[in-house]
């Protein structure tokens, strides 16, 4: 079912007049010229070799590149994981290429949620308590309360007191949809988010996804399947740690 309304996600949310104005204020992301060597003694690997691109807020962008292209470590610092070697990245207004840990920590509890194609739930906690887990850190008041509300956001309200291991792996991708989605943030990364799944929980999942671009959320997927690709707006094809090619739809 998700299939046949993908088009509708591709309209954009508003006309660039009505919407922010000038467009580069859009601009929730910028890499420019990012390089990350990794340093083995004798060998050196330039896992990302100048790379550079600009998200729009609330755009849906996928990343596809060979094994070893450079996914994981584009994606580790988009995700403020790590640190580039040179080059700057921006989020949200912010360069954040040379922050130390613990503020690069503080922005990926504000602005950043994750999901992971293996769903990362803790299996002794229930749906709910899982995604309570990201506003340990935060002062929140109404955990509870909260998590309840992204859990059922994502049409699972009814299954909160589930483990991991009674719910199927669709209902797992929910509940961490839940997890990234419980402390309001500005972009979601989604490494293989589907990559377990059959293909109707895979097109579900990527509809639950996409819906989160109304919020102005901007969603970052990195997939190897092309179909998943179709999804996104814009892919951005990388190989030996540059970019290749990019795809707008
Ligand atoms: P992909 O996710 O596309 O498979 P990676 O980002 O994992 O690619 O890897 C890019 C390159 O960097 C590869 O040559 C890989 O061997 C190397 N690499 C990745 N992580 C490390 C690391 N921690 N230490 C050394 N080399 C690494």
């Amino acid at each position: 079912m998700g299939r046949r309304h993908r088009a509708d996600y591709l309209k954009p949310l508003f006309s660039h007049h009505e919407a922010f104005g000038v467009n580069e204020l859009d601009d929730i992301i910028e890499l420019k010229n990012v390089t990350k060597i990794y340093d083995l003694g004798e060998v050196k690997v330039n896992a990302l070799d100048g790379i550079s691109f600009r998200m729009r807020k609330g755009e849906v962008v996928s990343i596809m590149g060979p094994s070893g292209s450079g996914k994981s470590t584009l994606m580790n610092i988009l995700g403020a994981l790590d640190r580039p070697t040179s080059g700057n990245y921006c989020l949200d207004g912010e360069d954040v290429s040379g922050l130390t840990d613990n503020q690069l920590a503080e922005i990926r509890n504000r602005k950043l949620g994750f999901v992971f194609q293996s769903y990362n739930l803790l299996p002794k906690m229930t749906a709910l308590e899982n995604v309570e887990l990201p506003m340990v850190y935060a002062a929140h008041k109404n955990r509870r309360e909260l998590a309840m509300a992204a859990l059922e956001s994502v049409g699972i309200g009814g299954r909160s007191r589930h483990r991991p291991s009674e719910m199927s792996g669709g209902e797992q991708q929910r509940v961490a949809i839940a997890r990234a989605l419980v402390n309001n943030p500005r972009i979601i990364l989604a490494d293989e988010p589907t990559g377990n799944l059959d293909t109707h929980s895979s097109h579900n999942i990527m509809d639950l996804l996409l819906d989160q671009r109304k919020k102005g959320i901007t969603i970052i997927i990195v997939t190897h399947e092309e179909d998943i690709a179709t999804y996104t707006q814009r892919t951005i094809y990388i190989r030996d740690g540059k970019v290749v090619e990019e795809k707008s739809r």
